[in-house]
């Protein structure tokens, strides 16, 4: 085995022995941003710990748009730096987590000459900004070449198109890889444990936890705190000092997921113009599905449990609608899910106009904050907090993260014995690719743990996860319950109508088992997670239309 996260159990007893020893930086949240900083001061030979309050990648980083991109909508507000940050650490992802961060075309159709000249310029400055090295060009279409590769559009409505390149992702395992890859280097890391309590002192900071899982408390020692909590920000900070300075303005954002049967998009992805013409929304190819978004609305509801609303489903329906002159309705979503941007406060203005920077400041003695920015962004902004904390602290190592690889040391010399071996199996090359995609090198022990196990099933049927994943979840990335398996180390929350828990699941039966769950046990994790799903799509589970089978690609080379 090439190792996950370690166990959970030995994670927490070593946080508890920094009394003795205080770590260099205890982490506070596991999204992206945490994550990065994990592995980041860590690569500088660094102690540190991370706790994140629920599961790893649970808040706004596994709520993404999956785009690992330039942001070409920061163009117009003329945020050519942002951009220009953002293409270049598409570039360095690409190649660290080639399995991860895949290039992906996108369509622009255009119906006039004058929006051809501006998506022109536009297009020509996103491919400057990113040194030209983009994985190719971007080229104009005529109306065939249009219409073939974005098969949703009518016939003869649109003059051409654009195409373009950026990169998808999964967001959940990007962060999951630099977790691993942090853990690998020393770091200590659990999920399912929230700041309650933040003491600074001269020396250190003493940081009380609670094990949600036990409900016990216990104390963390640091000599520096990094508070990553993305939208919970303002809370924790509130826990160090009183004074906290409101300063997130949270923005929502939904997406909805169709079945390629309902929505027959090609590979490529496309821009459509929402019904109100007022901003672009994203139509994108993702693991066998189709994901629409997205919106960009203030939201001042509860933080832990953004809802997709009817009228957020409305519009992107009507959306899709007017665009590809479907007959869509709510019965043909497969999935729903809402994020929340924890977007720094503008004196003025909507949400959708506030800079996508990033914040690094200190809260208090020894308690710094790194908040804003994009999950695309999360290694620089990454590298810019530990630097701050590095150099308080006087550790003169730089950070590595440049040349950490996330997870694949190379993606062809892995997805050919996966492929190999799965066939060997009796299981489809599709199932293999998914299992790349996902682990990376480990895709290899995840196929010898189904041999072992003898479990080379789908966990739900019709979908590309294997019963056997929800064991490899348990045992080596740290998933406690039903719902950090179907939410977030497999996507199925997202993408099957039913949630992964449609007739023929495996998932309940198979955690219980590993977890020593008893039927009232599985019954309630099964509750649990269902209702949580229906409060987030605002549907009732399975009520679409099964998807047909998924087959989501990696590429090499
Ligand atoms: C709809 C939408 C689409 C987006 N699409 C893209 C995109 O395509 N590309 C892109 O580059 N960016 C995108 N972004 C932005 C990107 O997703 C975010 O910038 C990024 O995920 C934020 O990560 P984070 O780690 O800062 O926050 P989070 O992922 O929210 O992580 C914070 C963590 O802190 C934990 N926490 C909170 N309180 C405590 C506590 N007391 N103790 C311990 N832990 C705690 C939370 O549980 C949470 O897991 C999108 C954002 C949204 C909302």
């Amino acid at each position: 085995m090439r190792g996950g996260l370690g166990g959970r159990e030995q994670a927490l007893e070593r946080l508890a022995a920094t009394r003795a020893e205080p770590l260099d930086l205890l982490v506070v949240g596991g999204g992206i941003t945490g994550a990065g900083a994990a592995l980041d001061a860590a690569s500088r030979g660094m102690s540190v710990g991370l706790v994140e309050r629920a599961d790893l990648a649970s808040g706004t980083s596994s709520k993404s748009s999956k785009l690992i991109h330039g942001g070409l909508r920061y163009l117009e507000q003329r945020e050519f730096g942002l951009v220009r940050e953002a293409s270049l650490e598409r570039q360095v992802l690409g190649r660290l987590a080639p399995h991860l961060v895949q290039p992906v075309p996108f369509v622009i159709p255009v119906t006039s000459r004058l929006r051809r000249a501006q998506f022109g310029v536009g297009l020509w400055a996103y491919d400057a900004l990113s040194n030209f090295r983009n994985s190719k060009f971007h080229r104009y279409l005529d109306r065939d070449e249009t219409e073939e590769l974005v098969p949703p559009l009518p016939r003869g409505k649109v003059r051409g198109g654009f195409t373009f390149y950026d990169s998808k992702t999964d967001d959940v395992r990007l962060v999951m890889e630099n977790l691993i890859q942090a853990v690998r280097l020393g770091a200590v890391v659990v999920n399912h444990a929230g700041v309650v309590g933040i003491a600074p002192d001269e020396e250190r900071v003493e940081v009380k936890v609670r094990d949600e899982v036990t409900g016990y408390d216990m104390f963390v020692h640091a000599r520096r705190v990094l508070v990553a909590a993305g939208v919970w920000t303002d809370q924790v900070e509130h826990l160090a000092h009183a004074d906290v300075n409101l300063a997130l303005r949270p923005s929502k954002g939904i997406h909805l997921v169709f079945s390629r049967d309902s929505i027959p998009l090609g590979e490529a992805g496309v821009f459509i113009p929402d019904v109100a013409r007022r901003r672009m929304l994203f139509v994108i190819p993702w693991l066998g599905s189709v994901l629409v978004g997205t919106t960009d609305t203030q939201y001042e509801g509860d933080i832990d449990a953004p809802p997709v609303e009817p009228e957020d489903r409305a519009y992107c329906i009507e959306s899709l609608n007017a665009s590809f002159g479907l007959g869509l309705t709510e019965a043909d979503i497969c999935g729903a899910f809402a994020g929340l941007r924890p977007l720094i406060a503008g004196k003025h203005g909507e949400t959708a106009d506030l800079s996508r920077r990033h914040r690094v400041y200190e809260m208090g003695p020894g308690v710094y904050g790194v908040t804003g920015g994009k999950l695309t962004t999360y290694r620089r902004m990454s590298t810019e907090a530990v630097d701050k904390i590095a150099s308080d602290l006087d550790i003169r190592e730089d950070s590595k993260t440049r040349w950490i690889k996330l997870g694949c040391s190379r993606l062809k010399g892995v997805l050919d014995p996966a492929t190999a071996r799965a066939r060997r199996m009796g299981m489809e090359a599709s199932v293999a690719a998914n299992l790349v995609r996902c682990y990376g090198d480990r895709a290899l022990d995840v196929l010898d743990l189904a041999a072992t196990e003898g479990l080379t099933q789908p966990m739900s049927p019709g979908h590309a996860p294997l019963a056997v994943e929800a064991i490899y979840a348990a045992r080596q990335e740290m998933a406690v319950d039903l719902e950090d398996v179907l939410a977030r180390r497999t996507r199925l929350a997202l993408v099957d109508p039913a949630g992964g828990m449609g007739p023929g699941s495996a998932a309940a039966e198979i955690m219980g088992a590993e977890l020593g769950w008893d039927r009232a046990e599985v019954r309630a994790q099964i509750a649990s997670y269902r209702a949580k799903l229906e409060e987030e799509r605002g549907l009732p589970l399975g009520s679409a239309a099964a998807p047909r089978a998924v087959t989501p690609s990696v590429r090499s080379g």
